[in-house]
């Protein structure tokens, strides 16, 4: 097969590493490679950091009226949606996510270029009221060089929320997404350029995570760093930022639960509460990944769930079935372990999907699962498997809900579903997540509603305006009028 070559973008050049070196990229569907990208390394990215300093110095970005770099956003938006097809397409095909959800995302992406293109000109300051004589304001501004390191499981998505963001505050920007799927963000790097943002104001430098990765996060030339992906990789960042003594945000995944009392509504339930864990395959950081059921309807539940589960299809991207494979052959080996696991702890398999005969024998496909009771100490109960598993875990009362929702190293979103209004505002207020959703659930979705989390689930807050607020830094400024 023809392979696609794609390439880096930096100072608004389409650029191959300066060692020559290429990643060939595999279509998880099938296992086979259908593009290839460059392997950039440590020469690469110093490339790339001296770009948007230049640009952020002296091509202006920073000091641009706001109502212009809006603009500027606002027709990156406004291309991405004149290619939504394209990108949808490429987006499906590099993460293997059903085609339908490829394209949500990519309009998804557009929707927070158009965002924060809108939000580029209405960031204000204060005034604070000091004694007579003195005239005391605050204005946000920019950091500077943003590094972002982006994962492979919503790669326009993550994209479009630090670029939208960081951009329209002035800040110009260097991103590392994932050598797993990329070329969604590549090829919105370069309609940016189209779209008339000047060259070096936002730079796309592939490669490995050890290597272009590292050499980002430890580059000293950055002014702020942001991450999503694995709280292992989070550590090296925290520790890369510290050392060079610049702030940055993590979101570091979740073990996210729906909190289901009996007298919720059972049919709108279920299915979001199933699609929260199928989505994308499940490799979602706000994966509704726990289900605690009121235990006097635990039976009803998970009757409900075998038929849910058991209808459950994985298969090809293309076919846009109800899941499709995971991203790499690690991924499937890592979520095939978790079930295994489980089995072995006599943990009980509710119900399995099926995965379509059609499916490519290459591809990293795993059926939903759904497991339960999920006794509190299992791994299954704890750790994120980043996988189409469900964990089913009954609760006696409110307060034991609470505690159970509480009981893991996360906390990034909650579902509560119950029609008793003062109970699903107190659960809301009790449970340490950053996002809590009553009778529905976002899984992160929201471009206007802050996102991140409490406890190892990272710190920051990325999307609305608080991502703003992230993405600059406050001065203050005193004059003294007389
Ligand atoms: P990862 O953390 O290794 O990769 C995320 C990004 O970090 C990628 O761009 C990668 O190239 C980069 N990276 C890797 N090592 C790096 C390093 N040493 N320095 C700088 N950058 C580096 O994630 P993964 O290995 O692809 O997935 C492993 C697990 O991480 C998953 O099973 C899941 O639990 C979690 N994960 C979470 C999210 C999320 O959205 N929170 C996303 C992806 C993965």
């Amino acid at each position: 097969m023809d392979l696609r070559h794609f390439e880096a973008v930096i100072d608004g050049r389409l650029t191959a590493a300066v060692a020559g070196g290429r990643i060939e990229m595999l279509c998880p569907s099938d296992g086979k490679a259908f593009a290839t990208i460059p392997r950039c390394d440590a020469a690469d990215v110093g490339r790339a950091v001296v770009a948007p300093r230049r640009a952020f110095a002296e091509g202006g970005w920073a000091v641009r009226p706001a109502v212009e770099r809006g603009r500027i956003l606002s027709r990156i938006a406004e291309l991405i949606r004149a290619h939504e097809d394209e990108l949808a397409a490429l987006e499906s095909r590099d993460t293997g996510k059903p085609l339908r959800q490829g394209r949500a995302d990519i309009v998804a992406a557009a929707r927070y270029f158009e965002f924060y293109g809108g939000a580029a000109d209405k960031i204000t300051g204060e005034t604070l009221p000091v004694q007579t004589g003195f005239a005391a304001m605050t204005f946000r501004e920019p950091h500077g060089v943003v590094g972002s390191i982006v994962p492979w499981n919503y790669p326009a998505q993550i994209m479009a929320r630090v670029a939208g963001a960081a951009l329209a505050m002035g800040n110009t920007v260097v991103m590392k997404p994932a050598e797993d799927a990329c070329l969604s963000v590549l090829r919105i790097a370069e309609l940016a350029l189209e779209a008339g943002l000047p060259a070096g104001a936002w730079n796309v430098v592939t490669g490995h995570g050890e290597e272009a990765g590292a050499a980002l996060a430890n580059h000293p030339g950055l002014d702020f760093l942001t991450f999503t992906g694995s709280p292992e990789v989070g550590t090296l960042i925290q520790m890369a930022a510290a050392r060079n003594h610049i702030g940055c945000t993590l979101e570091l995944g979740g073990k996210s639960p729906q909190i289901l009392f009996a007298d919720a509504d059972l049919d709108a339930a279920l299915p979001v509460i199933v699609n929260a864990i199928i989505q994308n395959c499940g490799q979602t950081c706000s994966a509704g990944s726990r289900l605690l059921v009121e235990a006097s309807h635990l039976d009803k539940v998970t009757e409900r769930l075998r038929h849910g589960f058991r209808a459950l299809v994985s298969g090809p991207h293309d076919q846009d079935l109800d899941l499709g494979p995971l991203i790499n052959a690690g991924q499937a080996r890592r979520v095939a372990g978790f079930a295994e696991e489980a089995e072995r702890a006599g943990v009980p398999l509710i119900a399995q999907g099926t995965i379509a005969p059609a499916s490519a024998p290459g591809g990293y496909y795993v059926p939903a699962r759904v497991f339960g009771p999920v006794p509190l100490e299992a791994r299954l109960a704890r750790e994120e498997v980043f996988g189409p598993v469900l964990a089913v875990i009954p609760f006696r009362d409110e307060a034991e809900a609470v505690r159970i929702a509480n009981a893991t190293d996360y906390g990034l979103v909650a579902g509560v579903w119950t029609r008793d209004g003062a109970r699903a505002m107190r659960v809301a207020r009790a449970v340490r997540s950053g996002q809590v959703f009553v009778n529905g659930y976002g899984a992160g979705g929201g471009v206007e509603l802050p996102f991140g989390g409490f406890k190892k689930s990272g710190h920051g807050r990325e999307k609305g305006f608080e991502a703003l607020r992230e993405f600059s830094a406050l001065k203050t400024i005193v004059i003294n009028h007389g």
